[in-house]
């Protein structure tokens, strides 16, 4: 890239090629602007892919974006059934490794490519004069360790969460020895495919899960059917809350029904015995015998210890589950201008929309470039990394988001302002799967500059999902 091509000229950077990233640059190239899309993983959809095993809560009709599909049709492409629900794995089959391949987007996307740093051209986060005319420069690391500068108009950055879920500790930092453990291979990933890829981590083994979200309800369920299958599985459940009932939701009762089965069957676990459960323990420290095991399947004892009202309760396993939810990094952000939310490191005119201390349920009001702003110019969070703290961002969220950051980089800022969304209206997105919210309905959403917003009811859909809970928190239980 020569040193003085004018501003406009230059890509605009897209971190992370998840559903949300790679939607920001079909929407780019539909503009005729030129992405430049890095993703960490050895593929498009790499953290998608890590969660595969897992069956998404949202049909494929909310899962596709329009500019998405755009670029898919003329390829022979068959859209899904609309009101089926794919896995992660199928969302990445049908729909986003096609997507990736695609002739306009395969050349643009850098896979085992990290981004490491974002700031401007010659100017660090206190140089003011020029700033907004000054190229971003987007620092990369191959996986061969080379180091690279980019020069790019703006920046869109998709990376999601999955790569920085929440500690096990207590105040939101790591336990004693959780590091330790983390690295030595003990502490899984967040929602380990118990039943396949990493049977052989479980089968006969002792695992402690920890945490009260949909993650944890998920992993306890694949533990159970393991244990079926092998006897001498054992499993414990560690949760901050009193009782574990919030968990299991309303069973018959439940105005969804998968939520109420799922719930049912988890609550049939603990009761039968297969599940040992272990109320009000914060975790303290993680400590296993040195050296650590070679391999990931590797038997390795590691000792968990908790405290709770009752005094220290210490657990032996073999692996620990973490499903205490996600938040964003913004280590590799340093330079760069934030206006952040300062409970949930959000936008900080969307953070109040999310924060699950308060909005457990209901639509949050659409959205796009003008809230998603930052005092960066051209710089943008989007995706799942733009709910920060908050669990329960949809996809068709993002897609909005980033058709809208599009039209404003593009500078059509009418059609920025315009946001509109169809989106799901869900019990499920609430704090915890135990919640009672309202049964679900779809309702379209439309906002304009002034602010001014209406909705509609549609039929019910069953849709959205909070990914992991911090260590069993909920608004409902805090309130307790
Ligand atoms: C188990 C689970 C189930 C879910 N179910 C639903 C559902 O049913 N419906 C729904 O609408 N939403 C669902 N979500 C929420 C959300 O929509 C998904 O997480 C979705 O994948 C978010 O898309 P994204 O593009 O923002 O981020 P991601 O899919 O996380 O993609 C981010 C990408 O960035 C890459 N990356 C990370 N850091 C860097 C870096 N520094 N440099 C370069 N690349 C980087 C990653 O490798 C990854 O490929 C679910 C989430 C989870 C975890």
């Amino acid at each position: 890239m020569i040193e003085n091509t004018p501003l406009t000229e230059l890509p605009v950077a897209v971190i992370g090629a998840g559903p949300v990233g790679l939607a920001a640059a079909a929407h780019l190239i539909a503009r005729e602007i030129e992405p430049l899309v890095f993703e960490a993983g050895p593929a498009a959809a790499a953290a998608v892919s890590a969660w595969g095993h897992i069956g998404l809560f949202s049909p494929w009709k909310y899962n596709i974006d329009e500019a998405a599909r755009d670029l898919l049709e003329p390829t022979g492409w068959v859209e899904p059934e609309a009101d089926q629900l794919p896995t992660g794995a199928e969302l990445v089959a049908n729909y986003l490794a096609p997507l990736a391949a695609t002739e306009p987007l395969r050349e643009t996307i850098h896979t085992r490519t990290r981004v490491i740093a974002v700031s401007r051209v010659e100017k660090d986060r206190t140089r003011t004069p020029g700033r907004s005319d000054t190229p971003f420069l987007v620092r990369t690391r191959n996986e061969n360790g080379a180091i690279d500068d980019r020069r790019v108009r703006a920046v869109i950055d998709t990376s999601g969460t999955w790569e920085t879920p929440n500690p096990l500790g207590q105040a939101g930092l790591p336990a004693a020895g959780e590091p330790a453990a983390r690295e030595a291979g003990l502490v899984s990933s967040p929602l380990p495919d118990v039943l396949g890829r990493d049977r052989a981590q479980f089968a006969g083994r002792h695992t402690l899960v920890i945490g009260a979200g949909h993650s944890a309800a998920n992993t306890l369920l694949a533990l159970g059917e393991l244990r079926g299958a092998e006897p001498n599985t054992r499993i414990s459940w560690a949760i901050r809350s009193a009782d574990p009932a919030g968990v299991y939701g309303g069973g018959d009762q439940d105005g969804l029904p998968a939520r109420g089965a799922l719930g049912t069957r988890l609550r049939n676990l603990v009761e039968k015995g297969d599940i040992a459960v272990h109320t009000q323990v914060t975790i303290t420290e993680l400590a296993y015998a040195d050296p650590a095991p070679a391999s990931a399947t590797a038997t390795g004892e590691v000792a968990v210890t908790g405290s709770t009202p009752d005094g220290a309760v210490s657990l032996s396993v073999d692996r620990v589950v973490p499903a205490t939810g996600f938040r964003p990094n913004l280590d590799f952000l340093r330079e760069i201008r934030l206006d952040l939310d300062p409970i949930v490191e959000a936008p900080t005119g969307l953070g109040p929309l999310i924060d699950p201390e308060h909005h457990s349920c209901g639509t949050v009001a659409p959205h796009g470039a003008r809230l998603l702003s930052h005092p960066e110019k051209d710089f943008y969070i989007a995706g799942m990394k733009s709910y920060g703290r908050a669990p329960t961002f949809l996809m068709a969220t993002g897609y909005e988001q980033v058709r809208s950051i599009v039209a404003a980089i593009a500078g059509d800022q009418d059609a920025a302002d315009k946001v509109e969304l169809v989106l799901p209206e869900t019990g499920v997105c609430s704090a915890d799967i135990g919640s009672s919210c309202d049964a679900p309905s779809v309702v379209t959403v439309t906002a304009d500059s002034s602010g001014c917003c209406e909705a509609a009811p549609a039929q019910p859909v069953s849709i959205g999902i909070p990914t992991g809970l911090e260590h069993g928190r909920s608004a409902r239980q805090e309130a307790q």
